[in-house]
């Protein structure tokens, strides 16, 4: 006798759902644990997996129509067995109920004709990706391992920077009374900060799989392995696809240091969710992880010691900004040691012994709590079998050209796992260009306009070449500063420890570089970025007026100062 299959209820507050993918079609053999289709609603994608043996007798519901919860999708049986219709018709996504014969919608209103792409990993790289895609006419499925968001969303921009902004409050508050707000009782509820900051990433989480949901994008669950160029194995099940975009993502670098696996050391993913505040913390990388890392933990009273093994921290940035962050970080009590290598690590009982050589042959050792490891990031593909698809990668990093192409017609691969910039910015575009080429443009990707950004407090930005670089080019270049004392909305927010710094052409005037540390720094970087896009010359940012009061006019002032007349500078000699 033939068994029913219904649409399952997938949440309270699901009333029916929408067919988005049968994977089998009337008259295959079916077996229990076998996805039988794709459900999707305003929520979720949900792979239904049979929990009955047989042979698919009739399709009930057709792809891309609705049925109520408990409704009659399908009917599996036995080969042969004569069934009857179904309960209640399906609808369209448009509303209206459908008499059309399922299998004749399925074919219709389906796949059919479109290119089908698979995606595999859901971070901002592919899940930007597979929505472009998806605008696009193509038929896509996103294969995602753990959560879509990836790094970023989940245990990376996302949680830093909401950690960044409760730090932020509490040092401003302990500062309330320079503003004449005065406060008693003031602490830190870790527990509190925590919730906050995990509900900001299920929000958006929750945000990116509606998203996905909307644009039909099929979420497949499980780890995506090569079987060829134009097959993936997903738990045991074969997709087949025109094109693939591999947006793998990375993972930290654990380097091979005596004492590495003693307890309390720590990658970024652990130092996010400390269970509770460490009294000491130790970071090895003065880079961009690692000094977010530092300001936020010592605005929060932790004792943080950072160990470099560069002359300076933050080493990609403009050396001059560089300086004004560190005294900043020097001024919060963070302790700075660059020149220095970390030769060991020992247990002990409050935590961890840091062995650690200066650049003067000297041995330091430091207690601490906790060790974070920031010392940088490779890309992260040994799952994925690129070698049964022929695809090129040194050392895991995939080889791609500026389409975002990879050695195989048709593979394409974006963000951490093969790009110079591991930014979650960066993988978005980089997945817009491929998603453009697959679907037939001809787009390269540009990183001359990405801006770098640093969640310390103050904040630090830049866009374009530094200083040594642009001297380095060969070309006579100007420099335009101007301190953030000067300007009065950087005095009203009590942060004038900061600079805009602005690098142009001296023949020409076009801006080739700018740097920013100050408040907002992250978000006033998007003029450098524009300017350096549109090939703006400083006269061009001279003439663009500026609200006043804002730290843009920073902007401005630095500019003006290529040419010597800045109006809130005294004269220069
Ligand atoms: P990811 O975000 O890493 O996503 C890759 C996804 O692929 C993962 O979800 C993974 O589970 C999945 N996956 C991998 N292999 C498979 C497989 N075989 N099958 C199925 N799924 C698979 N960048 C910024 O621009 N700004 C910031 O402020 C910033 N802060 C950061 C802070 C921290 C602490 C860290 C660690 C990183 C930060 N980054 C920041 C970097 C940013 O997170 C990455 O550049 C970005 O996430 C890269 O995006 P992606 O899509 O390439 O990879």
């Amino acid at each position: 006798m033939a068994q029913s299959i219904t649409m399952p209820k997938l949440g309270l507050t699901m009333t029916e759902g929408t067919i988005s993918k049968w994977n089998k079609a009337e008259g295959d053999a079916v077996a229990v644990g076998e996805v039988l289709f794709v459900v999707s609603t305003d929520k979720l994608t949900y792979e239904y997996q049979s929990e009955v043996s047989g042979v698919l007798l009739k399709i009930e519901v057709p792809e891309n129509c609705s049925i109520a919860v408990g409704g009659e999708v399908a009917l599996v049986g036995e080969a042969g067995e004569v069934v009857s219709s179904r309960s209640a018709p399906p609808r369209t996504s448009d509303g209206k109920e459908t008499s059309v014969a399922p299998a004749a919608v399925s074919s219709a209103a389906s796949s059919a004709g479109k290119k089908k792409v698979v995606v595999i990993g859901g971070g901002p790289g592919g899940y930007v990706c597979a929505i472009r895609l998806a605008q696009l006419g193509a038929d896509v499925t996103l294969v995602e391992r753990e959560r879509v968001g990836g790094t970023c969303l989940n245990v990376g921009c996302i949680p830093t920077k909401a950690l960044v902004k409760s730090a932020e409050l509490y040092g401003e508050m302990k500062h309330g009374a320079d503003f004449g707000v005065l406060c008693s009782g003031l602490r830190v509820d870790w527990a509190a900060v925590q919730n906050r900051k995990n509900a900001v990433v299920e929000q958006l989480v929750d945000g990116v799989s509606g998203l996905l949901t909307a644009n039909k994008v099929a979420v497949v669950s499980g780890e995506a392995h090569f079987l060829s160029s134009s097959a993936v194995e997903v738990s045991g099940r074969t997709i087949q696809a025109d094109a693939f975009v591999i947006a793998a993502g990375s993972a930290p670098v654990i380097p091979a240091i005596p004492g590495i696996e003693s307890e309390g050391i720590v990658t970024s993913t652990e130092a996010l969710s400390f269970a509770k505040l460490p009294e000491k913390l130790l970071i090895v990388g003065g880079g961009v992880i690692g000094m977010e890392f530092a300001c936020l933990y010592a605005t929060l009273g932790v004792d943080v010691t950072v160990v470099e093994m560069m002359p300076a921290i933050l080493p990609p940035a403009d050396e001059e900004m560089g300086v004004i962050v560190r005294k900043r970080m020097e001024a919060l009590g963070v302790k700075i040691h660059t020149s220095c290598k970390v030769t060991g690590f020992d247990s002990i009982s409050s935590g961890v012994m840091t062995h650690v050589l200066d650049s003067l042959g000297r041995e330091l050792q430091f207690s601490s709590d906790k060790v974070l490891l920031s010392i940088g990031r490779r890309a992260d593909t040994a799952a994925l079998n690129l070698d049964a698809a022929g695809v090129k990668a040194e050392r895991g990093r995939i080889a791609v050209n500026k389409k975002m192409e990879t050695s195989v017609r048709n593979i394409y691969a974006i963000g951490d796992c093969c790009s110079p910039i591991m930014l979650a910015h960066v993988a978005s575009a980089e997945g817009e260009v491929a998603a453009e080429n697959i679907m037939g443009a001809s787009c390269d990707m540009d990183y001359k306009t990405v801006p770098s950004c640093v969640y310390t407090l103050p904040e630090m930005a830049w866009v374009g070449m530094t200083e040594k670089a642009a001297v380095e080019t060969g070309r006579k270049i100007k420099v335009g500063r101007f301190p953030l004392i000067g300007n009065g909305k950087s005095l009203i927010m009590n942060e004038t420890d900061g600079m805009v710094k602005i690098i142009a052409d001296e023949k020409y005037g076009e801006i080739l570089g700018v740097h920013i540390v100050g408040p907002h720094a992250t978000d006033l970087i998007v003029e450098g970025a524009l300017a350096l896009r549109l090939e703006a010359t400083a006269d061009e940012i001279i003439s663009t007026v500026h609200a006043h009061p804002t730290v843009g006019e920073a902007l401005a002032e630095a500019t003006l100062d290529l040419q010597g007349r800045a109006i809130h500078l005294p004269p220069q000699a």
